[in-house]
């Protein structure tokens, strides 16, 4: 069943029918050891899996009110008559796990056994659901018999459809069932309290777990309140699973927030805004932390580890007809330098993606982060993160309330940023961005703006004062290289690195220190060249060495 996609501001259970294909194949029998053949024939003849099944003479007559029949026309001996193996077996599987579960109960305390028990518990649950795979396994499989695999399916599909049906039918709980996915029913209850929500959600799991044979049992698991339905396992709410409990929990299936191949700081901005309409379901409230996020972003002032994207690379997989993805250049792009630098498959190599110039391919503009981070001259592509990162899967989300994502960007003031890069002394040629060209005409010392007439990059009056504009430069200097030592020194705590040591080789892209570390060097250098720069300066303008002593 499709979810109804929407907003669901009042509480949404959570129902799961608990191992449902095992629990299936036991309570209607179903198994090679009591098939007993079909209802009418295939193709004239009497299929099962790769062979034929010839039933005895008389067989039915005998067993004639004893016979479970599956949605699919299959005939299976009922348990009284003969418990089938598949049953014996699952049973012993499922009350071996129910026996681990309860072991887990005891010794909270005890981490190492809790997380043997639930290895234990995860493999034993395993082990029965694969059991229905295996009827159908052509390939692999020893006995492919996809009858009784439709047969278990078939058969599921009919206790889910006629579990909803029933919660439609009961008037007092004004129930509907948005969205149901293969053992699983979330139920929507309109206008009703938490408290009243857990107490229906109680009654239908129980009246659903009577009205189908042992060991079919409908779970009663959470209650989100209040959520938001996307699309087939894709769901996102805040969930309560006891009465009691004060503080929900943030939930979230399938969406972004929980994905790996976006950017951290999509998962983070997606997550934030989630909880905002969760929590006051004011749009003006979520548009205005949107819109300052990607102030911020257009400012720069954001961490490039956020924007890190991170997908998995397998080298030799990808066609040679169009480019291959970012990670396998950057990838390929490493081993030519250095054949060791070869990723495991499969492994994730992150990757930035940079502004360039008009028409420039995204695949060029795809670059390491270190590049980026020594490379003053460059910086994150705002416009594409913005609008292809973080906008679309806030808009699926947000749509469903009406608000238009882009439309807030679009009217939001746009920021261009100029930034503090080395072109003090630059020839012409050397200078790339336009920023380059902008920043040489303000004073490189107080930042105001130097006749177009005037040559070099100190202004009239920073010329005049220069032991004032030198101090001016140096303490910014010196603040700039006291951030840095106090990174360097993080550094070598963590690496356990002697202080006399001032170079720190680690590249520990899932640091945060290492983008701070590196990024606070690349702006140390830009400092320390723009002073030596001005200092030529001051000094062709005929200042002496004297007068800069200070
Ligand atoms: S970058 Fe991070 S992990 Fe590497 S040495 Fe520094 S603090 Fe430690």
């Amino acid at each position: 069943m499709e979810p109804q996609s929407a907003f669901y501001s009042s509480p949404v259970l959570v129902l799961d029918f608990q191992s449902l294909y095992p629990s299936v194949m036991i309570a209607y029998n179903y198994c090679y050891s009591t098939f007993l053949g079909r209802i009418s024939n295939w193709r004239g003849t009497s299929k099962m899996g790769f062979t034929e099944y010839n039933r005895q003479e008389g067989l039915l007559r005998l067993l004639k009110d004893h016979i479970n029949i599956a949605p699919n026309g299959m005939m299976y001996t009922k348990a009284e008559m003969r418990k089938s193996l598949l049953a014996k077996m699952l049973t012993e599987i499922l009350e071996t796990r129910v026996m681990v579960k309860s072991g887990m109960k005891q010794d909270k305390d005890d981490r190492t056994l809790q997380q043997l028990l639930n290895h234990r518990q995860l493999a034993l649950k395993l082990l029965a659901n694969v059991t229905y795979g295996y009827t159908s396994a052509s390939f692999s499989g020893r006995m492919p018999c996809s009858e009784i695999a439709d047969s278990i399916v078939q058969t599921g599909r009919e206790t889910l459809e006629r579990s909803i049906a029933y919660i439609h039918s009961v008037e007092r709980w004004g129930a509907e069932v948005v969205y149901g996915d293969t053992d699983s029913l979330f139920v929507h209850l309109k206008g009703k309290t938490r408290e009243q929500a857990f107490a229906i959600g109680e009654e239908i799991a129980k009246e659903i777990t009577n009205m189908n044979p042992r060991p079919i049992k409908l779970k009663f698991e959470k209650v989100y309140h209040p959520c938001v339905l996307l699309a087939k396992k894709r769901y996102v709410g805040y969930k309560y699973e006891s009465r009691d409990q004060v503080q929900p929990d943030f939930d979230a299936k399938g969406i972004e927030t929980v994905r790996r191949d976006g950017t951290p700081a999509e998962q983070k901005i997606e997550e934030k805004a989630l909880k905002l309409l969760f929590e006051t379901a004011d749009l003006s409230q979520v548009k205005a932390y949107f819109q300052a996020q990607c102030t911020k972003i257009m400012r720069g002032n954001v961490s490039i580890q956020d924007f890190c994207f991170a997908r998995e690379v397998k080298l030799g997989t990808y066609s040679d007809r169009g480019p291959p993805p970012p990670g396998a250049l950057i990838s390929t792009r490493r081993m030519l330098d250095d054949a060791r630098a070869e990723p495991q498959y499969g492994e994730r190599v992150p990757y930035v993606v940079i502004s360039g110039g008009p028409g420039a391919r995204l695949i060029d503009r795809c670059v390491a982060p270190e590049d980026l981070l020594h490379n003053p001259h460059c910086s994150l592509d705002a416009e594409y993160y913005i609008s292809k990162n973080l906008i679309p899967p806030l808009e699926r989300i947000f749509n469903l309330v009406g608000a238009n994502v882009k439309q807030w960007y679009d009217e939001m003031p746009k920021v261009h940023r100029i930034r503090r890069v080395d072109v003090v002394g630059d020839g012409i040629g050397k200078k790339k961005t336009l920023e380059a060209y902008l920043k040489s005409a303000s004073c490189a010392v107080c930042g105001v703006k130097v006749k177009k007439e005037r040559s070099g990059n100190v202004c009239a009056r920073c010329a005049r004062n220069a032991p004032a504009s030198m101090v001016r430069l140096q303490t910014r200097l010196n603040r700039e290289e006291d951030k840095l030592r106090g990174m360097v020194k993080i550094c070598q705590t963590c690496a356990g690195i002697p202080p006399v040591v001032a170079d720190v080789a680690c590249d520990s892209k899932d640091c945060p220190v290492f983008y701070s570390r590196v990024k606070q060097a690349t702006r140390v250098a830009t400092e320390r060249s723009i002073v030596s720069s001005v200092l030529r300066e001051l000094a062709e303008r005929g200042v002496g060495q004297e007068a800069l002593e200070w």
